[in-house]
């Protein structure tokens, strides 16, 4: 049953996971038991079952999420939040929110891209990360006899490749005597770590409305989940082996068959780190229940983008495609309104997230997004089925150059059932039916469904349209003259 009650502005929790993708939670039917808390409160909980975000990886999706802008509408080589640029976090702290946000130590989700703008509290973790892989020996491991010895050795193929093969395994060798705890050997703070400073922060507000943003990391590579969490799932691994799996996993010239041999085993320290996430997200709602605040709130949780095991022969996330695995996330909404499990079925766009959230909490979207609110829809579960635009640039490995990030544009148009991605190097637009084929395993034959592939072909050309025709010279320009600052700050500080 759901009812549509206009109250005062209530607060916004936003929880969103890097690398989650929507198949590996077990309310849209994974079948590990991996989130068991937020599988129950899905059961009280708009649930989204085709959510879809705007870009991927990270800093191609998080534009559409907090500012609902499409990652490139402001040209390809801009990155971040622009300065100045209205987001969920400035209209809500404009309207009187105390506002906080907890980003779990993504460099790419930090300040110099824009991403503290509207919160009075930015956390980003940075300065807890380490330089380099964690390595259990350390940073300094490979000596300069090892980089003598190596370069010599990629003068050519065959000598790389066993130089390669003979460095990993004398690595393994060598972690053989260490003894350490993989708490030691994670990159980035555990979702613990990020819930206690949360529940800090939240424990000193008065009466007034909040919105907190916390930014989770465990599933990200590599995967260290704590011991616990692998325990839980009946998957526990000792911390040498562990090593071992993202060792091997992290190795680049690897024929796919040799990794397949380790890919059951990487998954689950992958899901034990979403089984984390589930454990501190029902700590951080147990707190807002305990603080009376729960039940005037709304509660996102989603994510930035999902992760390959392989399933196209990569791993990861880089931008090399759009795969399911990448762009499909999970999406659950609680919120006093929704006095019952709604499923929405349709695609929805993270573009649409932000100015739904303000609209779920009474506030109007401010002008600047691209997206709209479908709060009204969701509350009477009549979404209107419309394709969901992805895009970003292929092969953007490592934006902090500038040269990534001017490489062709990769587009995706996903439909309910069809999805046509559009390779601008390649020239090329594949179509897949992702009711008969959800793996993508092949693309239709280019004359296939001519009708389905003009519609999508249709809204991915409006998008281009709409999103070169209106783009924002002011933020452009603010965003450029940031990174020049920047680089110059930097220059000046290595003189
Ligand atoms: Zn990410």
């Amino acid at each position: 049953m759901i009812e549509h009650q206009q109250t005062e502005p209530r607060s916004l929790v936003l929880v969103t996971v890097d690398c989650l993708r929507a198949d590996h939670v077990s309310f849209l039917g994974y079948s590990r038991p991996v989130t068991p808390f937020l599988d129950s409160l899905a059961e009280r909980s708009a649930v989204f079952t085709d959510a879809i975000v705007a870009g991927a990886p990270t800093y191609f999706s998080f534009p559409a999420i907090l500012a609902s802008r499409y990652p490139l509408a402001l040209g390809r080589d801009i990155l971040g939040i622009a300065p100045h640029e209205q987001t969920i976090a400035t209209a809500l702290r404009d309207a009187g929110y105390r506002t906080a946000a907890f980003v779990a130590g993504n460099p790419y989700l930090s300040s110099r891209f824009g991403y503290d703008q509207g919160f009075d509290s930015f956390h980003d973790f940075l300065n807890s990360i380490p330089d380099g892989e964690p390595s259990p020996r350390g940073n300094g491991f490979r000596s300069t006899f090892n980089r003598f010895v190596q370069s010599s050795a990629s003068h050519n193929s065959l000598t790389a490749a066993a130089y390669e093969e003979l460095y990993f395994w004398y690595c393994q060798w060598c972690s053989v005597a260490e003894d350490f705890s993989v708490d030691a050997l994670r990159r980035y703070p555990a979702a613990d770590v990020v819930v206690d400073q949360a529940c800090s922060w939240l424990s000193g507000l008065a009466k007034e409305p909040f919105f907190l943003w916390l930014h989770l990391m465990d599933p990200h590579h590599p995967y260290y989940p704590p011991e616990g969490a692998s325990s839980a799932l009946k998957s526990k691994v000792s911390a040498r082996r562990a090593v071992f799996l993202n060792s091997f996993w992290n190795r680049g010239h690897v024929a796919v068959r040799r990794l397949e041999r380790y890919r059951e085993e990487v998954v689950s320290l992958y899901d034990a780190g979403i089984y984390w996430v589930d454990k501190q997200i029902s700590r951080l709602a147990s707190v807002l229940k305990h603080s009376q605040l729960w039940d005037d709130l709304v509660f996102a949780v989603t994510a930035d983008h999902g992760e390959e095991f392989l399933e196209h022969g990569v791993r990861y996330h880089s931008p090399m495609s759009l795969s399911e695995q990448l762009i499909h996330v999970p999406l659950l909404l609680h919120a006093p309104a929704l006095l019952g499990k709604q499923r929405v079925q349709t695609p929805f766009s993270l573009l649409h997230l932000a100015p739904t959230l303000l609209d779920a909490v009474g506030l109007p979207a401010p002008t600047g997004f691209q997206g709209q609110s479908f709060w009204p829809q969701i509350l009477s579960g009549e979404l209107p089925s419309e394709p969901a635009v992805v895009e970003c640039v292929e092969a953007c490995t490592n934006p902090f150059r500038r040269e990534d990030r001017i490489r062709p544009r990769l587009m995706a148009v996903r439909g309910q059932s069809h999805k046509l991605v559009i390779n601008f190097r390649e020239k090329s637009e594949r179509l897949y039916d992702l009711q008969n084929d959800p793996e993508e395993r092949a693309a239709l034959p280019p004359g296939d469904l001519p009708a389905v592939r003009a519609r999508l072909l249709q809204v991915a050309r409006e998008h281009l349209q709409k999103t070169s025709h209106n783009r924002n010279a002011d933020l452009r320009l603010r965003s450029r003259l940031r990174e020049l600052q920047q680089s110059t700050e930097l220059k000046a500080r290595v003189v």
